[in-house]
């Protein structure tokens, strides 16, 4: 079936693209055929029609204008299709034959370019799989950010993923990456996947790769080390250059980064406590970045959030960020001047890494300019600080005086949105556009005194000069007056009410000011891109200055915080005491009604190395321990916390069991879920380690939660040692507090007549009651409901005095959950007995003596 030569062309074209959807360009559209065509019409709900394709009948088309295509593809790629743009690389008008197409990019969710969120990167991650774990690198393009570690394991890879939320993740085509794609879409179901040639993937490529885009830096930064993290760069990097097919300066340097670095935080607990985005709908309202975010450029809110997911573990890093801070609480005036010259600085980052792309317009380098106009001043107020971290990022800052002169000296002032319509140059700069600008004004000039030079001489006193695309300038006589027009005059267009003549003067005029005008734009053309390469030139220095404003930034967004919520500057050492007074939850406190928030203490380190909290629902116990994490959390990124006094020990890791995170979706029942992440805790935790767990065991019944409760508390006080909060509403545990380091603290209710009045108070001691009815009473339970279990329970109460309970009964159905272990008179004997003073027959004789009693 031979098709139309245009046709052969595309599908030639298509065959190598099968994974992405084709915009074909013709003359002022983009063209998608054949399934494409469908899928693109159906997505973007455009129009689809047919073409004639030669002896292979109609194919199915459809088309987007090319100037308008960016929209499209960014539909498109929210979508998670991939779009491969395919253009015309020689000049229609001379070519000859078929016009030569290429594919001049693909664009993918990983590295588009535009309308993207602003104060989130934007990441394609390439993971591979090695004998040592997982290599990883991260990489945006629109930014320039370049990073690459290496994961232990399948968690440490998974959790890492959901911290960078990948647009995009990239493996080698390989069947056991394949399978790896499974277990990735589990956690993070919006991810697209794009595998690329293996052969990518080895050492000797990756080198190559690595050498050819860093040049010799690379070999600096510690990837030679990290044998699959270098796989995943070097696969990284070949995929970019064949699907961007451009030069990628704005990508000229590499961090390698470890985990123990940073606080380690795994994804169920970033999730938990509701760091980036909320439980409740995934957005940012409600969650720690919502409350500490007061950033003002995009890079300084990026930067910030990076510093959210990652905390520090390095004391002396910390600190150089909180004396920052410190220096910005204390100055008013200084916070102000900065806020007023950070909102005057756009996303250098994205501006440099647009030009780099080629795809920055007159505008984008104005603001680019405005933004480098602010600089003197703002090293000019930085230098006026006094702590480490303000002399680190002066010394970072380039005001790009070079750049920004250039910018000034070359571009027109009030540009066009387009690059094709001249307006771009300004006056001054180049001689000849100039010139030419002048013979296009006179030319104009000219043509205005012809116009009254004709009215004159004709005594036609509404003829006038006009211009039109198909005819030129010519002039037009309306039809009252066509009997005064002079015999040299030629006609050449007629209309309702007036005709249009050219002289050979005007054509003449015509080709002079049409020639310079031409020659105009295309010189401005030149010589913005000449400016635009030059500004590429300079993408390192731009980016250094960006990572420098995006660090006064987030300092800034931290001090306005802390001054905001009245926070104060913890102390952050490396011991183990973790000691808060009248903390406060920085979301719940802004949340509730002014001034509703009770503020509490904690202190655990070594006496006390485990808080076992009672209290009934409702009373606030999970809102205490998330609280207690993430002032932990807010102190090691470097921020101020909301409490009247702190000291933190530094904590290598968070690891919390909270609330009720179903992953039914994933086929596991609550129940189990709650043990998976607890066998993650245990298994990870270290004596430096936070845990929180929160209700663990309420998934079962009640006898089998206490005990596993219990054994968990047990094993963590003695094998693991790390501080931890445990909360429960079963009052039976409290009697762990026997264990060496456990402590019990409940949250304070008051009884009255008819409920309880919670009073949020955390206070040492226990809470001897559940109070479930009251609380069901609160929330609206009909009386007779309630009437009826106060009965039950009051029966169930009665039933364990009289008999007592032995650990072989069954627990009664439909239970309430007061269980009743703790109170039998052996346990509690048992409890107190001391082992090591006892002989084995003194013991002996002391169960004998239960036995009977049993
Ligand atoms: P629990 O975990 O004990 O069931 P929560 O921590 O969920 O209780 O708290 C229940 C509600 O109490 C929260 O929604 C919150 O609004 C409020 N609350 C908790 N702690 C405080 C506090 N310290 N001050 C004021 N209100 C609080």
């Amino acid at each position: 079936m031979a098709y139309t030569p245009m046709m052969e062309q595309y599908l030639q074209i298509k065959q190598n693209y099968q994974d992405a959807i084709l915009f074909f360009r013709l003359g002022d559209f983009y063209e998608m055929f054949f399934d494409d065509a469908l899928v693109a019409s159906r997505e973007l709900e455009i129009a689809l029609t047919g073409r004639d394709a030669g002896a292979g009948g109609r194919v199915p088309m459809c088309g987007v204008p090319y100037h308008a295509a960016d929209g499209y593809i960014a539909r498109l790629i929210e979508k998670g299709y991939k779009v491969a743009i395919c253009d015309q690389v020689e000049d229609p008008a001379t070519a000859r034959g078929i016009v030569k197409r290429e594919v001049t990019r693909v664009v993918t969710p990983g590295t588009i370019m535009d309308c993207l969120e602003e104060k989130r990167h934007n990441f394609l991650v390439a993971v591979v799989e090695g004998e040592d774990g997982y290599g990883l690198a991260a990489a945006d393009v629109t930014t320039g950010l370049f990073m690459a570690t290496r994961l232990p394991g399948r968690e440490e890879l998974l959790d890492e993923l959901s911290r960078l939320e990948p647009a995009e993740v990239l493996l080698a085509d390989t069947p056991s990456s394949r399978q790896l794609t499974g277990t990735i879409k589990e956690r993070l179901p919006k991810t697209a996947f794009s595998f690329w040639d293996a052969a990518a993937f080895t050492r000797q490529e990756a080198v190559k790769n690595l050498e050819g885009r860093l040049g010799p830096r690379w070999a600096g930064s510690g990837l030679g080390e990290l044998p699959g993290a270098l796989l995943a760069a070097g696969g990284l990097l070949a995929y970019l250059a064949a699907t961007q097919k451009r030069d990628l300066a704005q990508i000229n340097r590499v961090q390698v980064y470890s985990g123990s670095q940073y606080m380690l935080i795994d994804a169920t607990t970033r999730r938990n406590l509701e760091l980036t985005s909320s439980l409740r709908d995934g957005s940012r309202w409600g969650t720690l970045l919502w409350v500490l975010d007061h950033s003002v450029t995009a890079m300084g809110g990026r930067l910030l959030k990076s510093w959210l997911e990652r905390p520090l573990q390095d004391v002396h890093e910390i600190n150089k960020r909180l004396d920052a801070v410190a220096e910005l609480v204390a100055d008013n005036l200084k916070r102000d001047e900065l806020h007023r010259l950070l909102k005057e600085i756009y996303d250098l980052e994205r501006l440099a890494s647009r030009a780099v792309y080629g795809s920055a317009h007159a505008r984008d380098l104005l603001t680019l300019k405005s933004s480098l106009a602010v600089l003197p001043a703002l090293q000019k107020l930085l230098l006026t600080f006094k702590t480490a971290m303000w002399a680190e990022i002066v010394r970072e800052l380039d005001c790009l005086e070079d750049i920004r002169n250039l910018l000034e000296e070359s571009l027109h002032p009030e540009p066009p949105a387009g690059l094709r319509e001249g307006g771009l140059i300004r006056q001054g700069y180049h001689p000849e556009v100039d010139s030419l600008r002048l013979a296009s004004r006179e030319g104009k000039n000219w043509l205005a005194q012809l116009e009254a030079r004709e009215k004159e001489r004709t005594g036609i006193r509404s003829l006038k000069v006009g211009y039109n695309k198909v005819f030129g300038y010519y002039l037009e006589v309306t039809r009252a007056n066509l009997d005064l027009v002079p015999a040299h005059y030629i006609r050449k267009q007629t209309l309702a009410g007036a005709e249009r003549f050219i002289t050979p003067e005007l054509k003449e005029m015509e080709e002079r000011i049409l020639g310079a005008e031409e020659r105009l734009v295309r010189l401005e053309y030149d010589l913005f891109t000449a400016v635009r390469e030059k500004v590429a030139g300079a993408v390192r220095r731009i980016q250094r200055t960006a990572g420098a404003v995006a660090r006064v930034d987030a300092l800034f967004s931290l001090a306005t915080a802390a001054v905001k919520g009245n926070y104060v500057r913890p102390l952050v050492h490396t011991g183990t005491r973790l000691l808060i007074r009248e903390g406060r939850h920085p979301v719940v406190e802004r949340v509730l009604p002014g001034g509703e928030f009770v503020p509490n203490d904690v202190d655990l380190g070594e006496d006390t190395r485990t808080i076992l909290l009672t209290g009934p629902n409702m009373a606030g116990k999970s809102t205490y321990m998330r609280q207690v994490a993430l002032l932990v959390l807010m102190a090691q990124m470097g921020s101020f916390i909301p409490a009247s006094r702190a000291e933190i020990g530094i904590v290598d890791r968070i690891l919390t069991r909270v609330g009720a995170s179903d992953d039914l979706a994933a086929g596991r029942s609550t129940f189990m879920v709650e043990m998976s992440e607890c066998q993650v805790i245990i298994s990870s935790a270290t004596p430096r380690s936070l845990i929180l767990m929160d209700e663990v065991g309420r998934g079962t019944s009640t006898y089998d939660g206490i005990s596993i409760a219990r054994a968990l508390v047990e094993y963590i006080v003695n094998r693991i040692g790390a501080r931890t909060l445990f909360s429960t509403h079963y009052h039976e545990l409290t009697d762990l507090e026997s264990l060496p380091g456990v402590k019990n603290f409940t949250v304070l209710v008051q009884e009255q007549e008819d409920g309880v009045v919670f009073l949020r108070r955390v206070r040492p001691g226990r809470a001897n009651r559940s109070y479930g009815i009251q609380v069901a009473r609160l929330a609206g339970l009909p009386e007779e409901i309630l009437k009826r279990a106060q009965e039950i329970l009051a029966g169930l109460e009665n039933r364990r005095q009289v008999t007592g309970v032995s650990g072989r009964e069954r627990e009664p159905a439909g239970e309430h959950k007061t269980a009743v272990w703790g109170f039998h008179p052996i346990l509690a004997q048992l409890a107190k007995l001391d082992l090591w003073q006892m002989t084995p027959l003194e013991a002996l004789n002391t169960i004998a003596s239960w036995q009977r009693a049993l």
